[in-house]
């Protein structure tokens, strides 16, 4: 069986202890690969090899920072296939979905590291007597990113791009369920020695990395419970963190659209990844006038999401991450079920081997389940029947957390109202996209720091001002 190492300072190495754990395809539950758990010395030599590097990194000049940055997307695009499959066998996203994402995530980290050549690194500006400011972005030096295994490709490197262009290096520590793509990732990477490291590991090696005293900035993405921990440990140090968290996203679904069309829709949003992205939707409320055909046509649209092995190229949906995941699933579900809620398609998990759960749609539903309270990362679509457009608006905005929202409606007034939800993105007759330019900050527990447009790299580097007297007149 496999044995993954680490890559440190250009090398690939073992763990300095013995712990190890296992890589387990869920669709199968067979151990396919072991990883080590990753140990603080492990993470102490990676953050010496980032800080080691650094300076000549930061060195280069940008254009050649952003074209070796570049060459690496391309040959991650490249094999686009081939880390599709790798990440169907650790956390099970269906292969064809997965290849479109991670061709995705390549043109991703060329633009965005493309970006550099137009950001201000430099800027002069007069001040008084004639006197001139010279604001200088400085690079923070070595950095930290530490990602969640719903997205492994994508998670790693669309925080990469902005950090390795300012001129900062990177210990990467992946999630512990899914480190076959991101070892297969950085075989891929041909930047200088150091530059990017990779930790394997779960949170022994992930909260020493977070509070590490060389590193300068924390990129954490994750459930808000861990998000809470390296926020905590990264303060203690002073690091500069931006957190990508939890959401428990609403869509609100108003009278006068198309009932057919915005379920299948819907049913997308909530099932796509076996609803395992954080933006999921994950509490529907739909106006009554169109409730009874909205639920019988999201009910039709569930049975298309057939829960199978994502190797078969007609299966949308993979099984979910691990048995954890499940049980959370599980839980939520009958929870609602004991407090009235009706399922009206899946809800029966199959017999044998894998993680599977069916796309399931729950009517009946309200605030005191914690189908709607707490995240559940899983196919649930769980439908609250509203009385107008207004009332699903207010109830969509209820929630501790404010990753995104969606809103369905033909009404200009409401279009404008939706702009009113307290979360970082909002989307109206769309769900995902925006662009580069989508500069947003999620609200409540979803997080912390901006993120889009030139706001990964105001994050990435640190603002130094240079006040120049002017010269006296001789
Ligand atoms: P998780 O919080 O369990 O783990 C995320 C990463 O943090 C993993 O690499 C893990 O090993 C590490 N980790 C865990 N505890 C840690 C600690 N105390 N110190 C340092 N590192 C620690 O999350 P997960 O189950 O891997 O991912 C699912 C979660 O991620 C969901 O809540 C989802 O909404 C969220 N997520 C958010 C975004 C976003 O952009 N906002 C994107 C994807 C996933």
């Amino acid at each position: 069986m496999q044995t993954l190492q680490h890559l440190i300072g250009g090398v690939w190495e073992d763990s300095s202890d013995d712990a190890y754990t296992d890589v387990v395809d869920p669709a199968t539950e067979e151990v396919v690969a072991r990883a080590p758990a990753g140990s603080p010395d492990d993470v102490d030599r990676a953050v010496a090899a980032a800080v080691r590097a650094q300076p000549a990194w930061a060195a280069l000049p940008v254009h050649e920072r952003v074209a070796r940055i570049s060459a690496w997307a391309d040959a991650v695009a490249e094999h686009a296939g081939e880390l599709a499959e790798l990440e169907c066998r650790e956390m099970g996203k269906p292969v064809g979905i997965g290849r479109t994402f991670v061709a995705g995530a390549a043109a991703g980290l060329k633009e965005a590291a493309g970006q550099a050549l137009s950001y201000r690194f430099e800027d002069t500006v007069d001040g008084p007597e004639g006197s001139t400011t010279r604001i200088l972005r400085h690079p923070l030096g070595a950095t930290a990113v530490i990602t969640p295994w719903n997205f492994p490709v994508a998670m790693v490197l669309g925080a990469l791009g902005p950090l390795l262009a300012a001129g900062n290096t990177v210990v990467v520590k992946p999630s512990e369920r899914s480190p076959l793509s991101a070892v297969r990732l950085f075989e891929l990477l041909d930047l200088p020695p150091g530059v990017v490291n990779l930790v394997l590991g779960d949170a022994r090696a992930g909260a020493p990395l977070a509070g590490h005293d060389r590193i300068r900035l924390v990129h954490f993405t994750g459930s808000v419970d861990a998000g809470r921990k390296v926020a905590a440990d990264a303060g203690g140090k002073l690091h500069r963190t931006v957190l990508e968290l939890g959401g428990k996203d609403p869509v609100v679904v108003d009278a006068g659209v198309d009932p057919k069309a915005t379920a299948a829709a819907v049913a997308f949003g909530a099932f796509l990844n076996t609803g395992q992205i954080c933006t999921s939707m994950e509490r529907i409320y739909v106006h009554q006038d169109i409730a009874d055909a909205f639920v019988d046509a999201l009910a039709e649209a569930a049975a298309a999401y057939q829960a199978g092995d994502g190797r078969r190229e007609d299966v949308m949906m993979g099984p979910l991450v691990d048995e954890r995941q499940r049980a959370i699933v599980r839980r939520h579900v009958a929870d609602a079920v004991e407090r009235g809620a009706k399922i009206r398609a899946g809800g029966v998990e199959p017999d044998g081997k894998g993680y599977f759960y069916p796309a399931t749609v729950l009517t009946d539903v309200d605030e005191s389940m914690l189908v709607m309270r707490e995240e559940t990362f899983g196919p649930l679509a769980p439908v609250v029947v509203v009385p107008s457009f207004e009332e699903g608006l207010e109830r969509a905005g209820r929630s501790r957390y404010g990753l995104a929202a969606t809103v369905y409606t033909n009404d200009d007034d409401h279009v404008a109202a939706a702009a009113r939800l307290p979360a970082g993105v909002v989307w109206v007759n769309q769900w995902q996209g925006g662009g580069p330019e989508r500069l947003y900050e999620p609200a409540g527990d979803s997080g912390m720091g901006a993120t889009g447009s030139t706001a990964a790299y105001d994050a990435a580097t640190r603002p130094a001002a240079v006040h120049i007297a002017a010269r006296p007149a001789s």
